[in-house]
């Protein structure tokens, strides 16, 4: 389902969170939990991420070449 511009994922640990909450610590790119992590520390998650999320994609294109398309 298409949600809306409230919904946004989180920069350092990718979940999926809304924004903005009313009275909530979340930030444009980082959830609740994340903006409780020193920018330092965060910046090291963010590094992560976005190389799980590669390697997410590339498994996910490997998956598509090996595998046969469901009939
Ligand atoms: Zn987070």
């Amino acid at each position: 389902m298409a949600s809306g511009e409230r919904q946004r994922t989180c920069r350092a640990c990718g979940k999926k969170f809304d924004y903005p909450v009313k009275g909530g610590a979340a930030t444009r790119h980082h959830c609740e939990d994340c903006t409780a992590v020193p920018a330092e520390t965060r910046k090291i998650l963010e590094r992560l991420s976005s190389r799980v999320a590669q390697l997410e994609n590339q498994l996910r294109r490997l998956q598509e070449k090996s595998a046969p398309p469901p009939t």
